[in-house]
């Protein structure tokens, strides 16, 4: 694995602050069950974007452990998420099903979500407009949640999150200090939260010979979490 390069701090985008900021339903809420379905009610059967009129079935909030120590997140949600209403459901999702297990855990044990909460139309990636307005939401079920690690999987989430324009071979390899916009305000005591970037499940089924490389990714968030793999079964 190539030496751990400083850290950054990601800085949320004005347009994100502006978003953002209370008042926010959730902002006093310390139970993250309670600000998730406080957040979930405020998106509503939302129409802040174009995407609620370009195909979408319902729309993908999120799923797993609302107390996780690490969370995933995609850029947007596909055909089978769009059927099923959960973030990673099919071919994608398998896969990452299955790296999430290589690490000793299970699906359960993590909060999945994407940036974009409705299916972009053919699988396309969010446009810039649709991020914008969406991934507010996603901040702030970050900052619920207050994950100790959350891995942006692929460049498209990395970018949103990070709000840096760089290859995938710059964001990878390091932790960034991440703290959604809006988070000191719930909870002044919360530090924040590490951020990873690994390629996204879809391009590895793509080109699988990047799933060494991956690897190297989580193994970094292991260690950070003092993780260990399960023990191989022949
Ligand atoms: S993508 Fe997000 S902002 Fe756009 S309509 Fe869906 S939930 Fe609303």
């Amino acid at each position: 694995m190539p030496a751990r390069k400083s850290a950054v701090v990601a800085k949320p985008t004005a347009e994100n602050l502006l978003q953002v900021l209370p008042p926010n339903p959730e902002q006093s809420v310390i139970d993250p069950i309670a600000a998730l379905k406080l957040i979930r009610e405020d998106l509503g059967d939302c129409t802040r974007c174009k995407l609620h009129k370009q195909g979408r079935k319902q729309i993908v909030f999120g799923v797993g452990n609302p107390r996780a120590d690490l969370m995933f997140v995609g850029e947007g949600p596909g055909a089978d998420e769009d059927e099923q209403g959960e973030p990673f459901v099919g071919r994608s999702g398998q896969l990452l099903n299955n790296m999430i297990k290589a690490m000793g855990i299970r699906r359960e044990d993590v909060y999945i979500a994407n940036v974009v909460k409705c299916r972009p139309p053919g699988n396309r990636a969010p446009e810039r407009d649709e991020s914008e307005t969406c991934s507010p939401f996603l901040m702030r079920q970050i900052a619920a949640i207050k994950p100790k690690v959350v891995v942006a999987l692929g460049a498209v989430s990395a970018k949103n999150l990070l709000a840096i324009n760089a290859p995938m071979s710059e964001l990878r390899g390091r932790f960034y200090d991440f703290t959604p916009a809006g988070a000191r305000n719930s909870d002044p005591m919360w530090q924040g939260t590490k951020l990873a970037v690994t390629y996204h499940p879809a391009f590895l089924l793509r080109d699988p010979r990047q799933k060494g490389e991956a690897w190297k990714d989580l193994q970094m968030v292991m260690k950070f979490l003092g993780m260990k793999p399960p023990p191989k079964t022949e």
